[in-house]
C-alpha cells in the first residue's frame, strides 16, 4: 500500500532571485578541511591513510566497505594531521578526519575516465561505486545501488525541480554544466535499461528548460518535462506522482522508475571525463541573516563559519543557522559544520520572535500534510505522551517538509511536534 495519500501541494514564496542569476563564488579551503567519516548515518569506515601522511586533491584516505561501498576523497593537498569530533549538518557530533592544507591543489586520479558508451552496464556500475558519486541532492545515498540490478525499468527521472525556497545551487550548476548534465543522463540511462530519461524542471524556469532543451536536439530518449511550481514537488513521491500518476510504497523502483538528482548526473558526467570524484560542491548561502546571499563553489570538509566569513559575514548577531533549506532542513546549533559532497545549502535566517496562540482547530495543518498525516492530532498525542496513537498516526511517515507549520495559522511549530514524535517512534525501535 501507497504511503503517499496527501493531496497537498503549495506555491511558496522563492527568495530565489537572492542568488539565482549572480555567479557562483569560488571559497578556497583555509588551513584545514575536515571530511566527515560517515555514510547513511553509517560510521563503519574504514581509514586507509595515517596522522603524518601527505595527500593530493583526490587520494582515497577511506572506504565504507560493509554491505555498500563508498570511498572518500581528500578534496586539498597537503598533510593528515588526526580525526575531531565536531557537529555534522545532520546535527550529530561525529569524526572527521583532519587535513592540513598546503594550498596547491595537487592532483591525483583516483581512478580512470571511461568511455560510456563502450563500458559494459556491469562495468558502469562499478565505475560509479568506485568514482564515490553519492546522491547530490541532500540525501548522500550512494547512487550505484539504484542501479545495480535494475528490474522491468521503463522510465529514469532527473530532479531538477529544487522546490525548496531560497537554493538555487542546482539551477546554477545545472546552467554551468549543460553539457555535463547531458553525457551525465545518457550514462544513467544506459545503466537505469530504461528506455526514456524525463528531466524535470519547474515550468517557470523558461530559460534553464530552453537551455536543457537545446542541448538535447539530436538526442534521442532524454526529454524536458515541466512540473508545477509548487512545494514539495521535488520530493520523490509527489514528483514520480505527478509525472507516472503512480504511488509506490517504499522505493520507485516498484514501479518501474528510477529517480535521481540532476547534480547527481553532472557529477557522475565529470567523474567519466576527467577521473575525478566529489571534491569540490556547489552551495547557495542565503536567507536574511547572510550580507551576501551566494552560490558558491567549496571544496569538501570547508567549515560553514569560514565561507559565512568570505561572504562578508553574518547579518544579525542572532541567526538561526538551517543546514538545507528552510522547510527541510535541520536547524544547527552552531557554524562548524562542514561541506559534505551530498549538502546543498546553508539557510541563514534572523531570527525572530514568534508570538504563538493557541491551536485554532482549523485543520489547516491536515489538509495539507503531502503525507496525508494528521499533525495536529500527532502533537496532542507526543504533548500526551500517548505512544499508541503516535504509533496509529503513523509520525514515522512524515518527511519533515515543514508545511504544516507553514500553514498554521496560530504560528505553532507544528512539524517540531511531528519530529519529535517521529524520534520517540525510532529511538523505541533501536
Ligand atoms: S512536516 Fe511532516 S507532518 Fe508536517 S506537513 Fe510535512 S510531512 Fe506532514
Ligand atoms: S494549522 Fe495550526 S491552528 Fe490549525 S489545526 Fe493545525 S495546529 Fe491547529
Amino acid at each position: 500500500m501507497s504511503i503517499w495519500i496527501g493531496a497537498m501541494q503549495k506555491h511558496l514564496e522563492g527568495h530565489k532571485g537572492l542568488t539565482d542569476h549572480n555567479d557562483i563564488v569560488r571559497v578556497d579551503a583555509g588551513k584545514f578541511v575536515y571530511i566527515p567519516l560517515m555514510s547513511m548515518f553509517s560510521t563503519n569506515i574504514e581509514v586507509l591513510v595515517k596522522e603524518g601522511d601527505s595527500v593530493k586533491v583526490g587520494t582515497m584516505i577511506a572506504k565504507r566497505s560493509d554491505h555498500m561501498t563508498v570511498p572518500f576523497f581528500s578534496s586539498v593537498s597537503g598533510k593528515v594531521v588526526g580525526k575531531q569530533t565536531i557537529m555534522h549538518a545532520v546535527l550529530k557530533p561525529l569524526e572527521h578526519l583532519v587535513i592540513e592544507n598546503d594550498g596547491l591543489y595537487e592532483k591525483e586520479q583516483p581512478f580512470s575516465p571511461i568511455d560510456f558508451e563502450k563500458a559494459t552496464r556491469e562495468e558502469l556500475v562499478d565505475f560509479m561505486m568506485n568514482a564515490g558519486i553519492v546522491g547530490c541532492g541532500g540525501a548522500g545515498f550512494p547512487t550505484y545501488m539504484k542501479y545495480k540490478n535494475p528490474q522491468n525499468i521503463s522510465t529514469l527521472i532527473i530532479n531538477a525541480v529544487e522546490c525548496e525556497p531560497y537554493i538555487t545551487a542546482d539551477y546554477r550548476e545545472i546552467s554551468n554544466n549543460i553539457d555535463d548534465l547531458v553525457l551525465g543522463v545518457k550514462a544513467m540511462l544506459k545503466l537505469s535499461t530504461a528506455k526514456e530519461a524525463w528531466i524535470a524542471i519547474k515550468s517557470p524556469k523558461k530559460e534553464l528548460i530552453a537551455k536543457v532543451r537545446a542541448a538535447l536536439v539530436g538526442v534521442s530518449g532524454i526529454v524536458v518535462k515541466e512540473v508545477p511550481d509548487v512545494y514539495p514537488m521535488g520530493w520523490e513521491r509527489t514528483l514520480v506522482y505527478q509525472l507516472l500518476k503512480k504511488r509506490y510504497d517504499r522505493l520507485p523502483s516498484e514501479i518501474g522508475c528510477i529517480v535521481n538528482n540532476a547534480t547527481t548526473a553532472i557529477a557522475f558526467a565529470k567523474a567519466i571525463r576527467t577521473g575525478m570524484p566529489i571534491v569540490e560542491k556547489t552551495l547557495t548561502f542565503s536567507g536574511n541573516g547572510i550580507k551576501t546571499p551566494a552560490n558558491v563553489s567549496v571544496p569538501v570538509g570547508v567549515k560553514t563559519a569560514e565561507i559565512v566569513a568570505k561572504l562578508g559575514g553574518y547579518a544579525s548577531e542572532d541567526v538561526l543557522l538551517i543546514a538545507g533549506g528552510p522547510m527541510m532542513g535541520k536547524t544547527i546549533p552552531n557554524d562548524q559544520f562542514v561541506v559534505t559532497p551530498y549538502g546543498n545549502a546553508v539557510t541563514i535566517l534572523k531570527t525572530e520572535k514568534i508570538d504563538s496562540v493557541a491551536c485554532l482547530r482549523c485543520g489547516r495543518c491536515n489538509d495539507t500534510c503531502p503525507a496525508g498525516l494528521l499533525p495536529v492530532r500527532i502533537n496532542n498525542a507526543e504533548q500526551a505522551a500517548d505512544l499508541d496513537t503516535i504509533v496509529k498516526l503513523r509520525a514515522d511517515q512524515c518527511i519533515e517538509c515543514g508545511l504544516c507549520t507553514y500553514v498554521c495559522p496560530s504560528k505553532l511549530d507544528v512539524a517540531e511536534g511531528v519530529r519529535r514524535a517521529k524520534r520517540i517512534l525510532q529511538l523505541k525501535k533501536k
